[in-house]
């Protein structure tokens, strides 16, 4: 299979961390008869440097021409980066937000996953983390509370501000389905997270994703109000496969099932359309008190190109041995500084990326 794949480098670590996530996606064409074919796209500060403006059109354009696109990070330091003395329009973010406009990525997947061997930065207590958790956080991206109409006004001398929360049916059917179709490549349960005892919009949520459900026999679903589902993530993270939910309960929660994992250098992330086309992306920024000197974790990003396979490209196996080939590079002891612990292999980041490919078979 030929693969389309257009890279977004980006600022600080981004380019050494996409240089080792590259390598091994080489790597699993070599083993498993692929081609990574890679358009280079700028983004960001790299693209201001450029062209003056975060994103063009036309780079929009190119990855709008490629099967996926795996990014870096953007940004700099907001102190000392002269990209932050431009008007906000023309800030790094900025790129950030309109590709993710311009792509209609409305689904956004977090995975949240404790490694046995990485369960010491976990603050939960070890009999609740025995074993390790593995779940994936689901969230609509381009609707409620966020994008709804606001005010603030004044009435009789008292200020008064307003944000409405809305959903149509359309927007959760469509998230609704992809939730379903990402558990059925997992172990098949959905957790539906809503304030339906209280709000409407969850209250249509919950009637969508119920009609949703009845196309996935194989998939259990249930139901979850989102202050249970804040306790039970540090009560039972284990209970979870797939989480469900809106724009700002997933904001909230998928920060809060990342934390309990350990190191932002681990955690990966997808934004999805309509269609098989993705953005992937490490969760953590571009690190710049940390670029250039090469101790950057680079596992996000690897991790994020094995979503990558799995989602846009359907290659469930290649993307299970990225996942395995980190987890035996964590079996074998090594780490790279932001995980380090003692008595554990520090490495820095080619050597991590090196160690990966490695370990593809
Ligand atoms: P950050 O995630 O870049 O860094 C927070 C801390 O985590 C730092 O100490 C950093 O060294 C560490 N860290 C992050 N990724 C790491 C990795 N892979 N390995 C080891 N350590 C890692 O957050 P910040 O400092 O708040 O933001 C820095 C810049 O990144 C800002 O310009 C911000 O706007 C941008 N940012 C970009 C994205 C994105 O591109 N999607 C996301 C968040 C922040």
């Amino acid at each position: 299979m030929n693969l389309k794949i257009g890279v977004i480098k980006g600022d600080g670590i981004g380019p050494e961390i996409v240089t080792e996530a590259m390598k091994v996606l080489d790597k699993v064409g070599e083993v498993y008869g692929h081609t990574c074919e890679y358009e280079q796209l700028l983004m960001g500060g790299a693209s201001i440097d450029v062209h003056g403006i975060p994103l063009t059109d036309e780079t929009v354009e190119t990855a709008k021409a490629c099967d996926a696109v795996l990014m870096g990070s953007i940004g700099g330091d907001a102190k000392t980066s002269p990209w932050y003395k431009l008007e906000p329009s023309k800030r790094p973010e900025a790129g950030l937000l309109k590709i993710r406009k311009a792509l209609n990525l409305f689904a956004n997947l977090r995975p949240a996953v404790l490694y046995d061997e990485l369960k010491g930065a976990c603050p939960l207590k070890e009999e609740i983390t025995e074993g390790g958790f593995d779940m994936m956080i689901m969230r609509e991206l381009t609707g409620g509370l966020y994008f709804g109409e606001r005010k603030t006004v004044e009435e009789d001398g008292v200020l008064k501000a307003y944000d409405s929360l809305t959903y149509n049916e359309n927007e959760i059917r469509r998230i609704a389905k992809r939730g379903f179709d990402i558990a059925m490549k997992r172990r098949k349960k959905v957790t539906s997270v809503d304030k339906a005892n209280v709000l409407d919009s969850s209250r249509l949520w919950r009637k969508v994703v119920e009609e949703v459900a009845e196309d996935y026999p194989e998939v259990t679903l249930e139901h979850m109000l989102v202050d249970n589902c804040a306790m039970q993530l540090v009560r039972d993270p284990k209970q979870f496969d797939v989480i469900l939910t809106e724009n700002m309960f997933g904001d909230i929660l998928s920060d809060e099932a990342s934390m309990v994992t350990g190191s932002i250098g681990m955690l990966a992330s997808a934004s999805l359309n309509e269609t098989k086309f993705g953005l992937y992306e490490p969760s953590g920024g571009s690190a710049p008190d940390i670029a250039g000197k090469g101790i950057a974790n680079p596992i996000a990003t690897i991790l994020s190109a094995a979503m990558m396979l799995r989602f846009s490209f359907d290659l469930d196996k290649e993307a299970d041995a990225i996942e395995q080939a980190v987890s035996q590079v964590l079996k074998d002891g090594y780490r790279t500084i932001d995980i380090m612990s003692e008595g554990k292999k520090q490495i820095g980041t080619v050597e991590m990326g090196d160690l990966i490919a490695g370990y593809i078979k």
